[in-house]
Order: C-alpha cells, then sequence, then structure tokens
C-alpha cells in the first residue's frame, strides 16, 4: 500500500505520516528532508542559492553525503529547500529516488507537497493535510522555541506565507492536493485526533 501526504509547512503532515507508517508498519520517507538536504549542500559548498548546475549536483550527490537531520530541519533550511525545489532540474534529479522508494514490496507512506500528484500519482490513499496559518506558525514556533532557535511569531508567519506561496506558485510539480486527494483540515485538532481521521481515510480507501 502506497500512502501519499501532501500539504503545506507545519500542518501536521511530518507527523501524521511517520505515525501511520508506525501503523501501518510501512517504511516512511520524507521527502522535504531531500530538498533540505540539497540546499544544504549547495550552501557547504559555498554555491549561491540560484546555481541550478551546482544544485542539480548536490541533488545528486545527496547519497553520497552525511547530514546532521537536526540543522536540516532548521527555519532557515525549509526557506533555501523551497528556492532550490521551484528549480524543474532539481526535482527531476531527485524523482527516481522517490519512486525507487514508494515501489518497495510492502509499499511506503511517502510525504510532501507533490507525492499525490507527480511522485505516486497512483498511491492507494492520498491524504492532503491543511491547517490554517495562524495554527501552522503558532505550531512551528513552538517547535522552533523547542529546538532553542530563537523566534518572534510575526516572521514565523511571514515565512509561512512566504514559503507556501513560493511552493504553490512554481511551474514545476506546485503543491496541490490531488483530484482524487482527501482534505484533513488540522486546525483544530491534536495529534491523535489527526492521526485517528488519517486512519479512517486509509481504511475507507482500502479494502483490508
Ligand atoms: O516539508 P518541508 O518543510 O521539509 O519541505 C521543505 C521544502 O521542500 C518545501 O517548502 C518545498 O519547497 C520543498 N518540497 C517540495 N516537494 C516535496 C517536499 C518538499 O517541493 N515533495
Amino acid at each position: 500500500m502506497i500512502i501519499a501526504i501532501d500539504g503545506p509547512a507545519a500542518s501536521g503532515k511530518g507527523t501524521i505520516a511517520r505515525r501511520l507508517a508506525a501503523h501501518y508498519r510501512l517504511a516512511h520517507l520524507d521527502t522535504g528532508l531531500l530538498y533540505r538536504a540539497t540546499a544544504a549542500s549547495l550552501l557547504q559548498a559555498d554555491k549561491g542559492l540560484g546555481d541550478v548546475a551546482a544544485a542539480v549536483a548536490a541533488a545528486r550527490g545527496l547519497g553520497l553525503v552525511e547530514f546532521d537531520e537536526e540543522q536540516l530541519r532548521g527555519a532557515g533550511m525549509g526557506e533555501a529547500a523551497s528556492v532550490v525545489a521551484a528549480m524543474p532540474e532539481v526535482r527531476a534529479a531527485l524523482i527516481q529516488a522517490q519512486r525507487d522508494f514508494a515501489s518497495r514490496p510492502r509499499g511506503a507512506v511517502l510525504d510532501g507537497r507533490d507525492i499525490g500528484t507527480v511522485i505516486c500519482p497512483n498511491a492507494d490513499v492520498k491524504i492532503f493535510v491543511t491547517a490554517s496559518p495562524a495554527a501552522r506558525a503558532q505550531r512551528r514556533a513552538l517547535e522552533l522555541m523547542r529546538r532553542g532557535e530563537k523566534i518572534d511569531y510575526a516572521s514565523v508567519l511571514a515565512d509561512i506565507a512566504r514559503r507556501d506561496a513560493r511552493d504553490a506558485e512554481r511551474a514545476d510539480a506546485p503543491m496541490r492536493a490531488a483530484g482524487d486527494a482527501l482534505t484533513l483540515d488540522t486546525t483544530r485538532l491534536d495529534i491523535d485526533a489527526s492521526l485517528a481521521r488519517a486512519i479512517a481515510i486509509v481504511e475507507s480507501r482500502v479494502i483490508t
């Protein structure tokens, strides 16, 4: 079974995907990490974020480099990731690895922005996880504070709005719900309630 989870930053999609994967004993790939690692690799090599050739080389070389996941998940790296993610050449360089991951015999859970639309258009279940920008900014601010980062709510909200716009308006594989995706709005749900809804969606779509 392939479960495709898409949605904007801090919607809860990553946690839902991880917990769905544990529930169904499936492998999980957080595809945002691929774009974050590409951006980190580029910056480490002292290249500009607009350098397409260097970004493609970084994306192709991901398997060869070790990354500190904590560092990748920092606030600045999400922004940098969305810049390289808008390059069609970078997306093309990362497609096959994601499809290979999804094609393991028991299936997998993948989360990102274009899983249901581009990476796994034939996924058994597609969920588009969303929440209001204010709720997402609150969650992200709390998460960053817990990690010891200095934040203020207004700039976290502005960052989220900017990233949403860039991800939704890019020409190649923009963030959007697939036509056959079900939407899960987590604005008023905690993680246990969100997971319960996600499991209910899976069960409604898959004959077990
Ligand atoms: O999900 P996460 O916040 O880690 O993603 C970081 C960035 O990577 C997103 O803002 C988006 O630009 C990009 N991304 C993407 N396609 C995916 C996953 C992430 O474009 N499948």
